[in-house]
């Protein structure tokens, strides 16, 4: 007897989509048998035509508690993830108060985040200058790799690194480096403007090469496995592709926005649209899908990064002093379904891109996958299914997003992290850490 099998003739697994039997047991996939296998136990949901997924792995999530809660907490943060079919988070160092970047901040941090998460979470630590003697012991307390910027990165507590800083911290610790690439240098300040062309005039493409390169050249010098997050600019992609090819440990992310929004059609004062680096054009947007489908970009995640709807500007549309970050944990899944599907990607490629992937990253091989052995975290996903987001309805909690009256494509009927059901109101999420 085990405690529940979840069937469905549509189970994405690491090996493709096929009809089958999943057994939990103890919070893990015990077994993986045909869709009629039988099989005695406390629950038997059978899903039919819904399609089974592993849970997601976001591993870009800004939850900004302590210190900021007012823009996003864990609370919230964790229940959009569980209504969106995301099982596991990794929270960023910053804009929580104070920033990840020593372990005494890791223990506030766990402190604040303790019995209020509905998804499992873990974190990043990061790098600033003057803090490389930190990191070894923060690397020892678990957290999955260092943050760093090289350029401003919109908090005054979290400044960023230049070439020399990031080599100081890369030798300071054998971990994974993961970076906002863009270089001050090519960055001008915005104009206060309500037109996007403005705010995307200021952060061109070349500022993400220079720094691409930058990151590049340190990792290589360091022998440090390097990460490049939220990379916009396409016309970075070779050199990223050139590095790895010269045995380079280099990765790259992108996210939902950069990959389905279009620059030309963001209207005036539409500051929810404000992201660093910007929404590029349509071409730019072909090619990073090219990358993800030839596996030069290996991963999806949502850079959610919430904050109050008077720090966006929603009252005056300035892009300039907009803060800027996009809120889509909960809708990542269904935003990249609806584009893939179109693109003619698979549900298998959606669940590589945004599960194995993300979990392979860092580490967490117990995660993203529906394998023997590994947690029970399982979505019901309809496919095939249309809504139109309503922002308010959404969990996060500011009701901001630039998806607001979007129609997209698929919806999470139900979530499990590690054999129970999330999509309601149980906080059982459990912290990960690095090696576990
Ligand atoms: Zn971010």
């Amino acid at each position: 007897m085990v405690d529940l099998v979840v069937r469905s003739r549509r189970v994405v697994t690491p090996e493709g989509e096929r009809p089958a039997a999943v057994l939990v047991e103890d919070g893990k996939i015990a077994a993986v048998l045909p869709y009629g296998a039988e099989a005695a136990a406390a629950e038997d949901a059978d899903l039919g035509d819904m399609a089974l997924l592993p849970g997601l792995v976001d591993t870009h999530v800004h939850v900004n508690e302590p210190g900021r809660t007012e823009w996003e907490g864990f609370a919230t943060a964790t229940r959009a993830a569980a209504a969106g079919g995301v099982t596991t988070i990794i929270d960023m160092p910053l804009n929580s108060l104070p920033p990840t970047v020593d372990t005494g901040a890791l223990k506030i941090k766990k402190a604040a985040a303790a019995g209020q998460c509905h998804v499992d979470v873990g974190f990043w630590g990061g790098a600033i200058p003057g803090n490389a003697g930190d990191l070894p012991g923060l690397h020892e307390a678990g957290v999955f790799g260092f943050k760093a910027f090289l350029a401003d990165s919109g908090v005054p507590e979290f400044p960023p690194v230049d070439a020399g800083q990031l080599a100081g911290a890369m030798n300071a610790a054998d971990a994974l480096f993961v970076i906002h690439a863009e270089d001050p240098d090519h960055l001008a300040e915005a104009a206060s403007s309500a037109a996007y062309a403005d705010f995307l005039a200021s952060r061109p493409p070349d500022a993400e090469h220079a720094a691409v390169a930058t990151a590049i050249a340190v990792a290589r010098a360091a022998g440090r496995r390097v990460h490049i997050l939220h990379l916009s600019a396409a016309s970075a992609l070779p050199l990223i592709a050139a590095a790895r090819a010269d045995g380079v440990r280099v990765t790259a992310e992108t996210c939902p926005h950069y990959l389905t929004l279009d620059a030309a059609d963001i209207p005036d004062g539409a500051t929810e649209f404000k992201c660093c680096p910007p929404i590029r054009d349509t071409a730019n947007a072909d090619r990073l899908w090219e990358a993800l489908a030839d596996g030069l970009i290996t991963c999806v995640v949502s850079d959610h990064s919430p904050c109050t709807p008077d720090l966006k500007r929603r009252d005056t549309g300035d892009f300039a002093a907009a803060w800027g970050g996009i809120a889509s944990v909960q809708l990542g899944l269904p935003v990249i379904w609806t584009a893939a599907a179109q693109r003619g990607h698979t549900l298998a490629d959606v669940v590589k891109w945004m599960a194995r992937r993300p979990a392979d990253l860092v580490g967490l091989r117990s995660k993203g996958r529906i394998a023997v052995g590994a947690d029970a975290d399982l979505v019901a996903f309809e496919p095939d299914e249309e809504f139109v987001v309503d922002a308010h309805a959404l969990h996060h909690r500011n009701p901001v997003t630039p998806y607001a009256g979007k129609r997209l494509r698929g919806v999470v009927r139900r979530t499990w992290l590690r054999g129970r059901t999330v999509t309601g109101d149980e906080a059982g999420g459990i912290f990960l850490a690095r090696g576990n």
